[in-house]
């Protein structure tokens, strides 16, 4: 029999050592932590294990095919953030046979914007003969290191930034500290802490200075006994220091040296809970005030008397001149010879000059105690005019300057509705005033006198304009002053007070007006003044009335009795005088009392009353007549032209008003006015 060999088992088959060795190196290659890359003699990827893929995101086959362009897909950088040039790359510089050692590189994809912070080593692998065979690099992953030491440069970094801010804070705490320190210390202001109870006080130097009491003191004493002894006023301190009212409280203290003293205090409360009084010593100021107050008080008084006096002293003037005047128009008519009408004039010219230093003096006073008060109407602008046009002819006379003429000039197409709500004779009296200086400060040429209406101010510009003498530039501040006179004063025609110009600066003002002007020395001046308008399309009634033709015929009242109450003699006479010719008969009372017993027991058709009477004044007197009498005339003679006062005499039930000293064509044209037909016959 055949035997059948026996099999034996099969043994595997003995490894080489190099399939070993290539086994472990892929195991190696595969799992390392550090990327390993191979490159091909070209410079493209051969191989990439995936750590080195991991550390630049991508999969095998994007990193072959991203190594045939890495430049478009990568930037490196070295540690300083210097852009590597592409062929300084790594895979490069192996191509170019070089080795690398642990290089710290950044790379960038560009696509992802993923960032590799790695250290890179490399060699190339040459044969015999020196050629370049492929590369190997190897790539070590410190991104986390790198990171890690970052935000501990971070930390630290700002760790500085924190120390250099609080020791920046802490001086400027104690810098801050040192200043308030000094401040409290050397302020001229009592600055006191104190808490609730006001037990804990602390006190700066300056209640030292002010007061007298300093901390020692009030180590073992109450700080509000000692400076407020009477417990009425310390416990309303203490209250006022604890209610934090807003604003100061003037507070009595009591000093050290046992004075009392003013001072002013206000409270308030700090963080901690504390108080802070902050307290003045207006002990000064409050005798200044009083000091103040006594002599405005004085000032006033003192002006009160001076205003009243220069009243009083108008009236004594007036009542006199009231006698020179009329008695000189009486005389101009029986006067024959030249040489004596020529005293005459003198006379008059004189008189009148002294009424107007009167007036001046008067309404000057007035203006400077604020006592001016105006007697506002509707007021149409042409009558102001024609009014001033009347008067520059009775200037011109006044200032023997027949030669020089006015020239109007009104705006024609808008004259017609223009009114202004003023006082008219104020209005009046500073035209008339700057018409006035124009005439009087001129010798050849003319005067032109015109407004303008000035729709964007809402006001009417007054302008006088001359072609006189001028006023020098070094002059021009002074000419709204009070008795400023820059011409030569002892030429009669340049007579005057000083005082017109300051008159009219105040009543322009108190018109709500302005006034300026322009002038040149010798070449004459422009006066202008502005005054605010209303346009209307109506007249008042007064002005109409002021329309009214004048009569100043003589009237003949034979039949008539007239009652003169007048106590000053000369007044009287002449009254009696002016009222010979019309014939009529005459009853005199001295008093108020006496007119009154005459009014009684007469047939009387008019009555002169004037209104400061012995006994009983004008008014008492007139409510005697009313009472009886409602329609005879009365005629209150003042020696006052103000509005005010003829409006007074109007409430008081008087007709009329005349201004002492009356004219004879003023006399003759109320008499006219206020004498019935019957008799004053054929005059009307
Ligand atoms: P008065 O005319 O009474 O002296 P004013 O107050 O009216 O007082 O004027 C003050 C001064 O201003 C005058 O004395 C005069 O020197 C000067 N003055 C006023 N108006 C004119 C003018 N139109 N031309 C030249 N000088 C003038």
């Amino acid at each position: 029999m055949a035997t059948i060999p026996k099999q034996e088992p099969s043994k595997p088959k003995p490894v080489s050592a190099e399939t070993i060795l290539d086994d472990s190196l892929s195991m190696v290659f595969e799992n390392l932590d550090d990327g390993v890359m191979i490159i091909n003699s070209d410079g493209t990827l051969l191989k990439a294990n995936p750590a080195a893929l991991r550390f630049h995101g991508l999969y095998e086959k994007e990193a072959l095919l991203y190594s045939e362009s890495p430049r478009s897909h990568f930037v490196m950088y070295d540690f300083e953030y210097n852009e590597i040039p592409f062929n300084s790359w790594p895979s490069n510089r192996i191509l170019k046979k070089e080795t690398i050692e642990n290089e710290k590189i950044i790379v960038v994809n560009k696509e992802t914007g993923k960032k590799l912070y790695a250290r890179f080593s490399g060699k190339p692998q040459l044969d015999e003969s020196d050629n370049f065979l492929f590369g190997v690099l190897f790539i070590k992953d410190i991104s986390e290191q790198v990171n890690a030491l970052m935000e501990l440069e971070k930390e630290k970094n700002n760790r500085l930034i924190d120390h250099q801010n609080i020791n920046y804070i802490q001086q400027q705490l104690d810098g801050n500290r040192q200043l308030l320190q000094t401040i409290i210390d050397t302020i001229p202001v009592m600055i006191v802490i104190y808490d609730k109870r006001i037990k804990q006080v602390t006190m700066n130097k300056a209640v030292e200075e002010i007061t007298g009491w300093n901390n020692e003191d009030i180590q073992n004493a109450d700080i509000m006994e000692l400076a407020y002894p009477d417990p009425e006023i310390r416990s309303e301190v203490m209250q006022y220091m604890n209610s934090l009212e807003p604003g100061f409280k003037d507070i009595i203290m009591r000093t050290k040296d046992g004075r009392d003293i003013e001072t002013s205090w206000a409270n308030v409360k700090i963080s901690d809970g504390r108080q802070v009084g902050v307290g003045i010593d207006i002990t000064q100021r409050k005798k200044l005030e009083n000091d103040l107050i006594q002599a405005k008080e004085k000032a006033e008084k003192e002006n009160k008397v001076q205003t009243a006096f220069i009243q009083n002293i108008s009236h004594e003037v007036r009542t006199p001149m009231n006698s020179i005047l009329g008695f000189s128009e009486l005389l101009q008519k029986s006067v024959e010879n030249e040489t004596e009408k020529h005293y005459l004039d003198a006379i008059t010219y004189n008189g009148q000059q002294l009424l107007r230093l009167i007036n001046d003096i008067v309404d000057f006073s007035r203006l400077d105690n604020n006592e001016m008060t105006l007697s506002i109407e509707n007021i149409h602008i042409m009558d102001l005019i024609n009014q001033t046009q009347n008067q520059f002819t009775s200037l011109k006379k006044k200032y023997n300057k027949a030669h020089i003429d006015l020239h109007v000039n009104s705006p024609v197409e808008n004259h017609k509705h223009i009114f202004l709500y003023t006082d008219l004779y104020r209005l009046q009296q500073v035209l008339t005033n700057l018409v006035s200086n124009a005439l009087k400060y001129t010798e050849k040429g003319e005067v032109e006198v015109g407004y303008y209406m000035r729709k964007n101010k809402q006001d009417v510009l007054f302008y006088v304009k001359d072609t006189g003498i001028g006023i020098k530039k070094e002059d021009h501040d002074r000419v709204f002053r009070r008795f400023n006179r820059f011409h030569r004063t002892n030429e009669t025609e340049f007579r005057g007070t000083g005082l017109g110009l300051a008159i009219c600066k105040h009543l322009v003002e108190l018109l709500g007006g302005k006034i300026w002007f322009e002038s040149e020395n010798g070449k004459g001046s422009v006066f202008y003044f502005s005054h605010p308008f209303t346009i209307h399309n109506h007249r008042d009634k007064k002005n109409s009335q002021q329309e009214e033709q004048k009569n100043d015929s003589l009237p003949i009242l034979e039949n008539s009795t007239i009652l003169i109450a007048e106590d000053d003699e000369f007044s009287f006479k002449m009254l009696n005088y002016m009222l010979k010719e019309t014939k009529a008969h005459v009853l005199h009372a001295e008093t108020g009392q006496e007119a009154v017993d005459l009014w009684k027991n007469n047939s009387v058709d008019l009555v002169f009353l004037d209104i400061n009477l012995p006994e009983l004044n004008g008014y008492q007197v007139i409510k005697s007549i009313r009472s009886d009498n409602k329609t005879i005339p009365v005629i209150a003679q003042t020696a006052s032209a103000l509005p005010r006062d003829k409006k007074k005499s109007a409430d008081a039930g008087f007709n009329h008003h005349v201004t002492k000293p009356i004219s004879m064509s003023e006399l003759y044209s109320v008499l006219n006015k206020y004498t019935p037909d019957e008799i004053n016959p054929g005059e009307k």
